[in-house]
Order: C-alpha cells, then structure tokens, then sequence
C-alpha cells in the first residue's frame, strides 16, 4: 500500500486499521473498505475511463454504462475534476494574478472577468455589484488607457460581452473566441445550477486553453491534475 493520504469514503476520517487482507478499518466509523489510490476512492482504471469520456464530453448515462458506478458517486468525480481544472490557470498568467481563496459570492447576476495573454484564457465570476459595473462600463471610455491589461480584459454581463477597447486587437479576437465558445458550451446547457456555475467555467476554461491538444494528451493531462495532492 502506498503512503499516499486516504479518507474513509463514509465518514472521511483518516486514521484506520490495517487488516491482513490489505482493506482498512476507519477508527472513527469502523467502516470496512479497499484502499484506492485516488482521492475518489474508486479504482485508477475507472477514473481513467470517467477522464477519456470526461474529455468527450460524453453524457452522464455513457459515463454511467460503461463505468457501473453510482450516479451520486459519478457526480461527486465530475463535480471534483472540474474543482481541479477551474484551478489549472496557464502559466502566462503567473505574476499577473494573485487569487484570494474566497468562497465563491453567487449573485443572481453573474458577473464574469475574463483576460487573455497568448492566446490562453483566465475567466473568473467576479464579486461585485451589477451597479458597479454599469457605473463601470458607462464611464469605460473615460478608462486610463495606459493600463496595459486593461487591453486583454472583457466583462460578460447579462449574457453580454464588453471587452474594454473595442478595437480588432488579437488579444481582443482571443476574447471574443471564447466568448462565442462559452456562449455555445455553457448558456445552452439545460440544468447548471448558480452555485456550480463557477465549476462549469472553470472546465471550459481548461477546454479552451488546452484546444490545441490531442485527446490523448488531454486525458493525461486531466490525469496529471486530478492525481496531484
Ligand atoms: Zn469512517
């Protein structure tokens, strides 16, 4: 067994027994189970299938068929995985951001952030007022112009895109791709509830920036990701 830090997938405690048949006894629930090597708690070779139809974006009943699992159980991995790529932000970033971990402030209007740089994307809900960023977007001509971020930096707001210039920059192309993208992948999905609207962001984030990739590199990738502690 590795010494790798696994959680009892009852109660989540860490602390067990070690059995002679190689399965663990939670010390707080005395649940009996085989230690897995994923922070799932199901086996490596039924990650990797929900990773490669993950990346298909194949439906939930495909998932579920092929991986006879629960669907509580698979939608407690999707909703883990997308937790994990929400937070893969490309490296052309670093420096630019400093991320505050805040829970995520829901508003009845999502407010949406997005910058670019070298053709990557960084999209976050952003936590403020609708009436700050009316005030915002009124006044966006005034804008100090010397910001140079500024430049690569769109609002999506009620279902709508502002990049602040508007003039046929690449970076603002690179913007308005994604937009058209989010567009089509998240304000068509039937059923994404507000609170996991962030988690949905995130993964088509991660979708965007990694187009480039071949489905196999994208699912090793995922796997990477979901494997680091
Ligand atoms: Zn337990």
């Amino acid at each position: 067994m590795s010494s790798e830090l696994k959680y009892c997938p009852k109660c989540n405690g860490v602390e067990f027994w070690q059995i002679k048949d190689g399965r663990l006894k939670c010390k707080k629930c005395r649940y009996l189970f085989t230690p897995r090597e994923n922070i799932f708690n199901i086996s490596n070779e039924t990650l990797r299938v929900i990773i490669s139809e993950f990346v298909l974006e194949n439906p939930m009943k495909v998932i579920l068929e092929k991986t006879k699992i629960s669907k509580y159980k698979l939608l407690k991995v999707l909703e883990g995985i997308r937790k994990k790529l929400t937070k893969d932000i490309p490296t052309v970033f670093n420096g630019i951001l400093s991320l505050k971990k805040e829970p995520e402030n829901i508003k009845e209007n999502l407010i949406i952030g997005v910058l670019s740089k070298n053709d990557q994307i960084f999209a976050k809900i952003l936590n403020i007022e609708p009436q700050e960023v009316e005030e915002f977007l009124k006044n966006k001509e005034k804008i100090d112009k010397s910001e140079k971020w500024l430049e690569n930096f769109a609002i999506i707001y009620k279902n709508s895109f502002y990049p602040l210039f508007s003039q046929a920059e690449s970076q603002i192309s690179t913007l308005k791709v994604f937009w058209e993208y989010l567009k089509k992948k998240l304000f068509t999905k039937r059923g994404v509830r507000k609170e996991r609207f962030h988690l949905y962001l995130g993964e088509y984030m991660w979708r965007f920036n990694n187009q480039k990739l071949s489905l196999k590199e994208k699912e090793e990738k995922i796997w990477q990701i979901v494997m680091k502690k």
